[in-house]
């Protein structure tokens, strides 16, 4: 039986006041949920005061992204292990919004995800088609070619120690949620794609869905069989809603 996790991905929002707040109200508004595992990945400058206040907690958090080298003259970057500097669980690799707006192809995802891995951390990692892609009939082509530069480069074994998120494109900050049903179909592709390779490794990995869940349909996208839990975008900064979200996995 597969535990649900959710994580939020706050993108590049936050305050030292507001996190502040945000973090207080999460701590104290899951502290009584045990069934699911909870974490948030925040931007860089923020990672030491979310350590600070979340270390003894059951809340994790992670970052956004990372490089795909270890050290270097890679002006701006940020390696794995400097993450794990800072108490770091979880990386997401290969968000649609880094692939689309910062050229990251599937090559470099893969060297991000392998990074990440090799320091220590869990890639959460994101595949997900346009709203074109999906309206072209491709979207299992175009996830499945994500997810197999994955496979061809870190072997199918690597996927023990990482997370996947469905986050289809056309559902990300729009409001536009894929329907249970639509998510589930994606989610029971890649879980069988995986199979195919190893059925002990495509049983137990987590898939999240992302892509609008708010308080109001978290919990029928998490009944879904092959859903188990969610990345979070907009409504991961509002306490309340993320909370509410954390509680439907919960249940
Ligand atoms: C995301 O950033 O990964 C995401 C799913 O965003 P939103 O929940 O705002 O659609």
């Amino acid at each position: 039986m597969r535990s649900k996790l959710v994580a939020g991905n706050w993108k590049m929002h936050g305050g030292m006041a507001q996190n502040q707040d945000l973090l207080g109200a999460i701590v104290a508004g899951t502290a009584a949920l045990r069934n699911a595992g909870f974490a948030v990945c925040v931007p860089y400058p923020y990672l030491a005061q979310t350590q600070t206040l979340l270390r003894d907690t059951p809340i994790q958090w992670g970052a956004q992204n990372v490089s795909q080298y270890d050290k270097g003259a890679y002006t701006g970057e940020v390696s794995a292990a400097m993450l794990m500097d800072f108490g770091c669980r979880y990386a997401i690799a290969g968000h649609s919004e880094r692939r689309a707006l910062y050229g990251e192809d599937s090559r470099t995802v893969a060297l991000k995800f392998k990074a990440t891995q090799a320091a220590g951390l869990i890639p959460i990692l994101c595949v997900g088609e346009t709203l074109d892609q999906r309206e072209a009939g491709i979207t299992e082509q175009v996830v499945a070619e994500q997810l197999d530069a994955i496979i061809e480069s870190a072997g199918i074994n690597a996927l023990v120690q990482s997370v996947l998120a469905y986050e289809p494109v056309w559902a990300i900050g729009t409001g536009k949620t894929a329907t249970p049903s639509q998510a589930q179909d994606v989610h029971a592709f890649i879980r069988d794609r995986i199979a195919a390779h190893s059925p002990e490794v495509a049983a137990g990995l987590k898939i999240l869905y992302g892509g609008s869940v708010k308080a109001n349909n978290a919990e029928e996208l998490f009944a879904m069989p092959d859903i188990d839990g969610g990345l979070i975008g907009g409504a991961s900064l509002v306490a309340d809603e993320f909370i509410a979200i954390c509680r439907a996995a919960n249940n």
